[in-house]
């Protein structure tokens, strides 16, 4: 299955919630492009810190406004984008690793806004958070369209205590 792929499968977090990364240079999520059709963040990869010519490359890419899900990144660059992504697919699981979501904003797990998130007070989130460790978020927009928030680290609940009682 793996040969078959384009690109890395999306990490899979375990229990800690910690990424297990198969390659010895596993590209990290280093920036972030937005789709100027469906304005979703697509996270750009790379093995190592992005160099000038690279940060160039991305503030032109952003500039001009021109990147479209799915689009590779030219091929000398050093850089890559899911290549099966397309304005459909979710924002990726990379966007939410631990060191990326500190310095990009939290968007929408489904459509990508900034905008209009539950925030945690709101009762379906505060209910997620009583059985999962992490929730990404979720706008209204989509929950109010029937989507169900994207959750990991189930939490165990010791049942051993009702049964004493
Ligand atoms: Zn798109
Ligand atoms: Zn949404």
């Amino acid at each position: 299955m793996y040969e078959k792929l384009s690109f890395l499968p999306e990490p899979t977090p375990d229990a800690s919630g910690a990424h297990y990364l198969p390659f010895k240079e596993a590209p990290k999520a280093r920036d972030v492009v937005r789709c100027a059709e469906c304005h979703k963040p697509r996270v750009v990869h790379s093995p190592s810190k992005t160099d000038r010519e690279q940060d160039a490359l991305l503030r032109r890419m952003k500039e001009e406004n021109l990147y479209v899900c799915g689009d590779p990144m030219a091929d000398d660059s050093g850089l890559v984008t899911l290549r099966a992504s397309n304005c459909t697919s979710d924002v990726e699981i990379a966007y939410y690793s631990s060191g990326f979501s500190k310095v990009v904003p939290p968007v929408c797990c489904y459509c990508g806004t900034e905008d209009e998130l539950l925030d945690d007070n709101y009762v379906y989130i505060q209910d997620m958070y009583t059985k999962f460790s992490k929730v990404r978020p979720l706008c209204k927009l989509c929950h109010g369209n029937g989507r169900v928030a994207k959750t990991w680290g189930k939490k165990f609940i010791k049942k051993r205590r009702i049964w004493n009682d």
